[in-house]
């Protein structure tokens, strides 16, 4: 038998992709299926994005790009940055300006995430992530040898990691912080200021951060997002930031995301993805370029539906008896506590993990979502309310019959 690498053999697979395929193998035995699992917008990459990637085709740009992407999309990518948060946008403390020269575009966020992880970590190297975290980040902090340290963190303070907890999970070997805000799976959003408390840490420190943006687009009314390297003066040189167009223009198949990074790291990662992959579809980052340099409307009015949904389940959840979740402020997920409902028989069967009640639940109600063990966080669920309302309706009424049962 062809023997497999220590690292890979530790290697968990992506809980979240495993339920969306338990789903999907349910759907192909004919039945109904209500899938709340995976976190990719129910609708279709908008009309003139597609359209761009129908001419590209047609115009021959079929073959090989620069490895790190067309200069033409990284020029876009940071002008969209600079134009969204850059220096006219009240920093007082210089403005935060990012050229081409910053990005490197690659195969989706998740793969930007490993040239972050694996260009910059050595052995032994030490990674906090504040949990519930997004269930790839620990493995691909593990890939690159590299060591997670989780830091728990509480429903009542909204999931978010305070500065003292911070403080008191650096050690000697810590390298880097790593942030997702808004949050998958909480979708709640660290404010201006808590990001400061963390940001001054991270100077004092001397430590580097990995700031996963990818739902930066997707904030409710009444929130404000902002970007982690223009909290302080300084933070550009010390942060990663990672982005993509999967969630804010319905593009999860087009398989785009990129770094914002200082510029020395980026030569080194286009220099990495050149070895490992080459370039990202070229067809796709002509698409990608259109998405950021084309009418923003689209982004606009799937935010609404978001809200919509967000309303909805957010409602839903505080009507069922035992269940809670923090108040979204962003991304489209809810991360509610079942704990109640733990320790104790559904419908006859026991039921004492997430894992369980989630497989439960799918077996039993036919509906999909992901045990909060998967994000590090015992005793929770979360729910994608990417999809239509229809689905979600029927599924929080399944979920109510399946907490009766
Ligand atoms: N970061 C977060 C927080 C995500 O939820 C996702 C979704 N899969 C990704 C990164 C990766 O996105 P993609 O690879 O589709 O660009
Ligand atoms: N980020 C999405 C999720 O969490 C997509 C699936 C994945 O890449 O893990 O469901």
């Amino acid at each position: 038998m062809i023997p497999i690498s220590r690292i890979v053999h530790a290697l968990e697979p992506s809980a979240t992709l495993a339920m969306a395929a338990k789903a999907k193998e349910l759907k192909g035995s004919g039945k109904k299926v209500y899938d709340l699992s995976v976190g990719e917008p129910d609708f279709i990459t908008p009309q003139h994005i597609r359209d761009a990637a129908v001419v590209a085709m047609n115009a021959g740009h079929t073959k090989y790009t620069l490895a790190s992407g067309i200069p033409e999309l990284k020029n876009a990518i940071a002008a969209r940055y600079n134009a969204d948060y850059g220096a006219d946008h009240g920093a007082d403390h210089g403005a935060v300006e990012y050229g081409a020269g910053h990005v490197v575009v690659a195969n989706g966020a998740k793969h930007a995430l490993h040239n972050a992880f694996f260009a910059t970590l050595d052995p032994g190297d030490e990674v906090i992530i504040p949990a519930p975290y997004w269930v790839s980040y620990a493995e691909l902090v593990k890939l690159s040898g590299a060591v997670p340290v989780i830091v728990p963190t509480e429903e009542n303070t909204g999931f978010k990691m305070t500065a003292a907890q911070f403080r008191a999970a650096i050690t000697p070997k810590t390298k880097m912080l790593l942030l997702c805000s808004p949050s998958n799976p909480t979708g709640t959003m660290y404010s201006g200021e808590e990001l400061g408390a963390l940001a001054d840490i991270v100077l004092e420190k001397d430590l580097f951060v990995v700031a996963d943006e990818i739902y930066g687009k997707l904030v409710y009314p009444g929130n404000t997002f902002v970007s982690f390297p223009t909290l302080r003066p300084g933070l550009m040189d010390r942060t990663i930031v990672i982005n993509g167009v999967s969630k804010t223009y319905a593009m999860t198949g087009w398989r785009i995301g990129w770094t914002l990074a200082p510029l020395h790291l980026s030569k080194k990662m286009g220099e990495l993805q050149s070895q490992e992959t080459s370039n990202p579809c070229s067809i796709s980052q002509y698409a990608a370029l259109t998405a950021l340099t084309g009418d923003q409307g689209c982004v606009s009015e799937m935010l609404a539906e978001f809200t919509r949904r967000r309303d909805f389940v957010s409602e839903r959840i505080k009507s069922i008896d035992g269940l809670s979740c923090p108040e979204m402020a962003g991304a489209f997920y809810a991360f509610f506590n079942v704990r109640k409902y733990l320790g104790r028989k559904l419908g006859g069967v026991q039921i004492d993990t997430s894992e369980q009640f989630c497989l439960e639940l799918l077996t039993r109600k036919c509906v999909a979502t992901v045990m909060g063990s998967s994000f590090g966080c015992e005793g929770y669920v979360r729910a994608s309310f990417a999809t239509d309302m229809d689905t979600l309706k029927e599924a929080f009424d399944k979920i109510e019959e399946f907490l009766k049962s």
